[in-house]
């Protein structure tokens, strides 16, 4: 039995002690208090099923038994800094996640977050071109420090930074964007940046293969790779953010770029790769790794050992326990239950995304597309209470955002469905 404070003294406490920027989900915050693989348990031993866990950090499972005794086992023996003295954790997590890649992609930084691996990112590619111009697209999400924060076009992460160099692109939405699905006529959009915006040289583009706070937005077919030869003609490198759509959640591959057939010049990493443990990486050819050598690069704590025996291990259960596949089998079988209950429900405007990188767009009616944004929170809340946690997002704020640990389990499907068709059915 639990015996700590409950949620209302502890909710009192954060509103005094902690920054209100981000308050907790919920008219009444969760008090979580144990995980276990995809659930989640509160003070009073109350059991929710967890499908937004995937998003914060967590690919295999909450607590993973072979991740926890990865980290337990190297927190005995030692944590240290990554720099300055050899350790072979490191090392063997490196050489593992750079065998996930395809090409040249095969050395690696690590980081403590996604927002550190994209600033590094972006520093790398500028180096490299020797340019400045970063373009990147509108309604993406990639971090909260200088670079990042100009790189995220969403003006709710966004406060007055310095913004020289960014360039944002027409987000290719086959749902609400200017051009359908027509990824071509958007990926003309990236040059004309490159005509009338910049000398005609780039340092690069970035994005994400599917936007996950911007509400799990696949790029319309044809973007990436027309993008992708645009980019090259300039002299730019191609950035794959890959913190939300990688590591076998997009089911089909392993990484979200593979599904448009192109392979990106850096790769940043974080969120599922420790399942929980802060880290991130960047992960790029030797000949661009080089320019780091200009100058002495580090960070005391990205990657360290115990960090590292952590994502170690996670690769590792992702392999035995087939977790891309069943992100591939249960996602597609979520989806199908999702869409045809756009039969019955006119508030779903769309459902989408790949895999367990799922979304429901909820709108007025689907013609005006206007978003149903209070029924959303209704909706929201109400499979919460049903023992549901599903997330929301998009640039509307009405999208229910559907990114399960890889573990989920079709029973686990057919109970969120059936919670969301309840919960739509009594509005
Ligand atoms: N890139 C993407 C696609 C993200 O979703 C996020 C976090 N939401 C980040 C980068 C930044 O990661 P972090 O919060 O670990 O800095």
């Amino acid at each position: 039995p639990y015996k700590g404070p409950p949620a209302s003294d502890i909710l009192k406490r954060r509103k005094e002690y902690l920054s209100t920027s981000l308050g907790p989900l919920y008219t009444n915050p969760l008090n979580l208090v144990e995980g276990k693989m995809q659930y989640l348990f509160d003070e009073k031993g109350r059991r929710y099923l967890d499908a937004f866990g995937g998003i914060a950090t967590v690919s295999c499972g909450h607590c993973h038994p072979d991740v926890v005794e990865a980290a337990v086992n190297q927190t005995k023996l030692l944590q240290h800094t990554t720099v300055l003295y050899l350790n072979h954790a490191i090392v063997d997590f490196a050489e593992t996640l750079a065998s996930k890649f395809p090409g040249e992609l095969k050395v690696v930084f690590f980081t403590n977050s996604g927002t550190e691996a994209n600033e590094l990112a972006l520093l790398m590619a500028r180096l490299y071109t020797g340019c400045n111009d970063i373009i990147s697209i509108r309604n993406g999400y990639h971090g909260n420090a200088a670079a990042t924060m100009a790189a995220t076009a969403q003006f709710f992460h966004k406060f007055n930074v310095v913004q020289v160099g960014i360039h944002h692109a027409l987000n290719p939405d086959p749902y609400r964007g200017v051009f359908g699905s027509d990824g071509l006529k958007y990926a003309k959009d990236v040059q004309n940046i490159i005509d009338y915006g910049t000398c005609g040289q780039v340092a690069g583009f970035i994005g994400e293969a599917i936007q996950g706070v911007g509400g799990i937005i696949e790029m319309a077919p044809g973007y990436l790779p027309a993008v992708y030869s645009i980019i090259k003609k300039a002299g730019g490198l191609y950035i794959a953010d890959e913190v939300q759509s990688g590591f076998g959640r997009t089911g089909s591959h392993f990484w979200g770029f593979e599904a448009h057939g192109v392979v990106p010049d850096i790769v940043t990493l974080a969120k599922g790769i420790g399942n929980g443990a802060p880290i991130g990486a960047v992960v790029t050819t030797p000949e661009i790794a080089e320019v780091l050598t200009r100058r002495y690069y580090f960070s005391t704590f990205g990657g360290n050992p115990v960090c590292t025996a952590s994502g170690l291990a996670v690769l590792r259960v992702i392999e035995k326990e087939k977790l891309q596949q069943n992100a591939f089998l249960v996602g597609s079988y979520l989806k199908d239950r999702l869409a045809s209950l756009m039969e019955k429900h006119e508030i779903i405007g769309d459902v989408r995304g790949r895999g367990m990188m799922l979304g429901v767009e909820l709108v007025k009616d689907r013609e005006s597309k206007t978003p149903a944004i209070h029924e959303l929170q209704q909706i929201f809340e109400e499979m919460k209470d049903m023992g549901v946690l599903v997330g929301t997002g998009g640039f509307h704020e009405n999208v229910l955002r559907i990114t399960p640990p890889l573990c989920f389990t079709r029973e686990d499907a057919d109970f969120l469905v059936d919670v969301m068709d309840y919960t739509m059915s009594k509005m």
